[in-house]
This record gives structure tokens, C-alpha cells and sequence, in this order.
């Protein structure tokens, strides 16, 4: 399944719908038996659990058969980020791919060592923003605004100390995540939080793709391009910890719970690693690209 979540001109309550094709099916609008089949967010449904993710499933292949017409096409709707305002932090991961961690060394002056363990940090939950949605410059306290293209997990199921081999077991899906950070205040408040926690600094989307269609989340083609310039090219084969690892070093103590987002790390090509340095300006035009996902397509805007 491919879930986003989206609102219309005469519905702008943000809802959950899943993509056909090229049509948006309204799942929150479709009924069995009189009676409301679909929860109306997207985070209700991963909630509900196995059950409701398999009858919503029934519905949609049911629906669109027989009711072509309640579809949207993709460009008629507002896109939302899948989960526009998660529970918690964003659960992020750092220095995950080998020539990131060179680049990232070189330029804020720390160890370029590749890390034993999984290094985490987490973005507030007011950084998510939408898929095609601007992405503030927030001029008036940072002067450098750099970009990280990363592949985004979606948790489905509870668990704690969760075993590598059963981690992906608890994934629900798969999104796009931009890690937008600003590297001045990452640098400068030493702990990464503040640097990477500026309100819209987390476009996500557009869609999740739910594990069973994604496939293998250690194959997949990971980019960004900002103004047509291609910046980062890599493999999420190049990660130094898999998605299995971070969750089950993650889940180590601490529950992972329906919903939690998990932005897996950056490969090499972001701004601070370039001669000489580069920055987001006002009007970029940011995408950011996971192979059997999508695109998310942010400008970004001086506010
Ligand atoms: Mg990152």
C-alpha cells in the first residue's frame, strides 16, 4: 500500500488516503456496511494495528475497482507530510554513511572515526512539514541552511529491546525525509537538537510505503538535487548500521511505539562538505528522492 495523507478545497481537514496509480482514493470517506472502514489519519490506522491495516487494504482493492470516481488525481489535493504531527521527536540517526561521516568530520570538526554504535539525536515534532511544501530560511538565526536526503521508517508495531533479526517485522512503511539543518547552531550549541529542531525543517513524504511493497531497505537509491543540481547520489546499501541495527540498538531500553518516525542518516554531498561551502538561499528548489517512494519538491523560502 502507498498511504499519504492529503485535504481538499471542500474537506481541508488533512486525511488519510492511498495513492493509485496516479488517483488519490479518499479511504476515510469509504464505507462498509454503513459504517466508516478507515480511520481518518494515518497514525489512527498504524495504531489499530494488523487488522485494520489488512481491512483497509480489502477496502481500497474493493473501492477503487468498483469506484473509479472516488479518486482525486494527485495535483487536485493538498499534500501533507504522511504523519503531519507525530507523537514524539523525530528519531534521527547520525554519521551513518562512511563518506558523510569524512565530510562531516572535515567541516565541524569532530572525530572521523566511523562510529561503533549508532549515534542518535531527534528534531522536534514542530520541524514536520509537508512534501511540497516551503521550507523556512529562518534568516534571522542562521546563515546556514544545508540539506541531508534520508530514508524515513515508519514503526508498525510496539516492541523493546528488539532483536536485529525481528526488527524489520515491526516497520509499518517506508517515506522521505529531509534532515534540514542548520549547521551553525548544530555546531555551535555543541548538542545537535537546536541545529536541526527549526520549525519546517523536516519535509517528509509523500507517501509510505508500507514494508511488504517496499521491499528490502538496504537497496534503495537515495538523492537530492537543488535547483536541478544533483548533490547526493548514493545507495541505502552504504549505510554503516541498517535499518535492523538502529532499531534494535534504538529499541535497547527504550519502546519504540506505533508511529514513531526513525530518519536513518545522510549519505556524503550535503553543503558543509563542499568547496567551497554551499547553502540553502531563498527560492531553492530542494528534492529529495528514495527509489520506490518519491519525491519531495520544497522551496525554500526567506520568512
Ligand atoms: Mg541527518
Amino acid at each position: 500500500m502507498r498511504y499519504l495523507t492529503f485535504s481538499t478545497v471542500d474537506n481541508p481537514l488533512p486525511r488519510l488516503g492511498a495513492l493509485s496509480g496516479d488517483r488519490i482514493f479518499d479511504l476515510q470517506a469509504a464505507q462498509v456496511d454503513g459504517r466508516r472502514a478507515a480511520p481518518d489519519t494515518l497514525l489512527e490506522l498504524i495504531q489499530l494495528g494488523p487488522d485494520a491495516w489488512a481491512g483497509a487494504r480489502a477496502v481500497f482493492e474493493a473501492e477503487v475497482r468498483l469506484k473509479p470516481s472516488a479518486t482525486y488525481v494527485r495535483d487536485a489535493v493538498r499534500w501533507h507530510a504522511p504523519i503531519p504531527r507525530p507523537l514524539k521527536n523525530v528519531f534521527c540517526v547520525g554519521r551513518n554513511y562512511a563518506a558523510h561521516v569524512k565530510e562531516g568530520a572535515a567541516a565541524l570538526k569532530t572525530d572521523a572515526k566511523l562510529p561503533d554504535i549508532p549515534v542518535f539525536f531527534t528534531k522536534a515534532p514542530t520541524t514536520v512539514n509537508g512534501p511540497y511544501d516551503d521550507v523556512p530560511r529562518h534568516a534571522e538565526v542562521t546563515g546556514q541552511v544545508d540539506w541531508e536526503a534520508e530514508l524515513g521508517v515508519i514503526i508498525g508495531r510496539a516492541g523493546r529491546n528488539i532483536a536485529a533479526a525481528d526488527a524489520l517485522s515491526h516497520v509499518f512503511g517506508y517515506t522521505v525525509i529531509n534532515d534540514v539543518t542548520a549547521r551553525d547552531l548544530q555546531k555551535g550549541h555543541t548538542q545537535w537538537f537546536k541545529g536541526k529542531s527549526l520549525d519546517g525543517s523536516c519535509p517528509m513524504g509523500p507517501i509510505v510505503v508500507t514494508a511488504d511493497e517496499f521491499g528490502d531497505p538496504q537497496d534503495k537509491r537515495i538523492s537530492l538535487r537543488v535547483n536541478g543540481v544533483t548533490k547526493q547520489d548514493a545507495r541505502t546499501s552504504d549505510m554503516i548500521f541498517t535499518v535492523a541495527t538502529i532499531i534494535e540498538s534504538l529499541s535497547k531500553g527504550l519502546t519504540l511505539e506505533p508511529g514513531d518516525i526513525i530518519a536513518t542518516g545522510t549519505p556524503e554531498g550535503v553543503g558543509m562538505g563542499r568547496t567551497p561551502q554551499e547553502w540553502l538561499q531563498d527560492a531553492d528548489v530542494v528534492e529529495t528522492e528514495v527509489e520506490g517512494i518519491g519525491i519531495l519538491r520544497n522551496v525554500v523560502r526567506n520568512v
